[in-house]
């Protein structure tokens, strides 16, 4: 590895796509890999527990984190918020672990341009928009109403993809995992990782 830093992975794209799915099996696989616990205002649902799928945080809990500038990024969704504590990703990517972020489109432009040497990002698209539509019916956990609205905004969502460093479309799991497994190994190799060697050689002794 380029340095000791970890790398900061950001997995995004339109809901229901597969980014939950993913980074559940990349924790798997990747050994120093972290996955950051989100804090959000939304209510809990079926399947969620405290500090293991989310934080969850009422409106003013929220404004207070805001205001003590404890997020990397956070962003409304279907009047909802989100958000990465910043405390976590710091600490464990200066303790040399890679840490994964599974965030919507809005918070990952935001964390692609605040920590560009540190983040490494990828779009995950549907094989098509009907393929989108039935695995977020399918899913099951919202409400029709409301799957239907988050398959309206994928309509708009998926022309973020030209901004990502990595866009893979979410066909076959399998692949998928392996493909992001393999983007995160190549992103320790980052150029602006090497920046403080490159100063270091510049400063040697030419007397071989
Ligand atoms: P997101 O976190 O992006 O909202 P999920 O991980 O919850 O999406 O996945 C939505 C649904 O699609 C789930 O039921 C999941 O099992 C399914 N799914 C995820 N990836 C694939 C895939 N490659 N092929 C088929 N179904 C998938
Ligand atoms: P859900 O309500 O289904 O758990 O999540 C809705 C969306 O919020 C998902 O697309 C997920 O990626 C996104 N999300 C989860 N945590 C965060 C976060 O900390 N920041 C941002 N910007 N989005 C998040």
């Amino acid at each position: 590895m380029n340095n000791r830093r970890g790398s900061l992975l950001v997995i995004s794209g339109p809901s229901g796509i597969g980014k939950g799915t993913v980074c559940a099996e990349l924790m798997k696989r990747c050994e120093r890999l972290c996955f950051s616990i989100s804090c959000t205002t939304r209510p809990m649902r079926p399947g969620d527990e405290e500090g293991v799928t989310y934080f969850f945080k009422t409106e003013e809990e929220f404004d207070r984190m805001i205001r003590e500038d404890r997020f990397l990024e956070y962003a409304g969704m279907y009047g909802k918020r989100y958000g990465t504590p910043r405390a976590f990703v710091q600490e464990k990517m200066e303790a040399g672990m890679d840490v994964l972020l599974d965030i919507e489109t809005q918070g990952a432009l935001q964390v692609m341009q605040k920590a560009k040497g540190d983040v490494t990002s990828v779009f995950l698209l549907p094989p098509s928009m009907q393929e989108l539509h039935s695995r977020l019916i399918g899913r099951g956990t919202e409400t029709p109403e409301k799957a239907e609205m988050r398959f309206k905004s994928a309509y708009n969502e998926v022309d973020l993809a030209r901004q990502y460093d990595f866009v893979i479309v979410n066909d076959r799991l399998e692949e998928t995992v392996e493909a992001v497994k393999a983007i995160l190994e190549a992103s320790h190799y980052r150029p602006e990782r090497a920046y403080t060697h490159i100063d270091a050689l510049k400063k040697e002794e030419t007397n071989p």
